[in-house]
Order: C-alpha cells, then sequence, then structure tokens
C-alpha cells in the first residue's frame, strides 16, 4: 500500500526532527528539510534521509513524499528520531569511515544496529509489526 505524505505531516517532521535533535544535544549543525519523491534515487523505498556535511556541519533532511507504509504521527516521530540518531552518530562514522579497511556497508550495518536498539528503547520493539 502506497501513501502520500501531506504537507501537514511534513510540518510533523520537522517538528519532531527539532524536539528530537534538541533532546539529544545535537545542535552544532545547519538544518535543512525538504519533502519531495525518493523514487528513482538512491533513496528509493527509504520513508526518509539525512544527508551530512562534515565539514560544512550541514544536514539535509529529506521527507519522502510516497511511502510504502502508512503514515500517522507515530511513525512521523520515530522517523524523524531515526534521522537524528544518523546525524549523532555521523561523527563517529565518518571517522570510522577514513580507516582502511572498513566497508561503509558494514559501517552502515553497524550504524543501523545501534539506531534499531535507541528506537526499541524509545518507542518498543512492537512498533514495526505489520498488519
Ligand atoms: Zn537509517
Amino acid at each position: 500500500m502506497e501513501t502520500k505524505t501531506t504537507k501537514a505531516d511534513f510540518k510533523t517532521f520537522i517538528s519532531r526532527v527539532s524536539y528530537w535533535a534538541s533532546k539529544l544535544g545535537v545542535t552544532n549543525y545547519e538544518f535543512y528539510f525538504v519533502h519531495r519523491d525518493l523514487t528513482d534515487t538512491d533513496y528509493d523505498g527509504s520513508v526518509a534521509t539525512v544527508q551530512m556535511n562534515y565539514l560544512s556541519k550541514s544536514a539535509i533532511f529529506t521527507l519522502n513524499a510516497q511511502w510504502t507504509e502508512s503514515c500517522n504521527s507515530k511513525s512521523l516521530d520515530r522517523t524523524a528520531y531515526h534521522e537524528v540518531l544518523h546525524l549523532l552518530l555521523y561523527h563517529l562514522t565518518y571517522l570510522a569511515s577514513c580507516r582502511y579497511g572498513v566497508t561503509r556497508n558494514s559501517l552502515d550495518e553497524a550504524e543501523h544496529s545501534i539506531i534499531r536498539s535507541l528506537e526499541n528503547a524509545q518507542f518498543g520493539i512492537g512498533f514495526n509489526k505489520l498488519n
């Protein structure tokens, strides 16, 4: 089932990203927000992304206009939390990626393992049940 995210969803996403960034102390970046369809991009299938620039300390949060799952305030909150955690871990993963022998995939997997644990601690393990 595909769902289109609305302007109101985008406002909620911005609000929740701002909330989590403030709560987690991730405040040394300049934030930009984009609401667009990520189909036919490298992020096809993602509900949102964050693209960061380590040197300029900027972060672009994009909410996908096209979701493959239902969208509600709880899923938007969890999505915002997920993307802010990527930003929280970015310095660490950036430095680790500079080390010889560490692949981008292994770092991405380790980063998502930490993020899933923190998501489940915040929102509960059963949140992602299908049906
Ligand atoms: Zn992620």
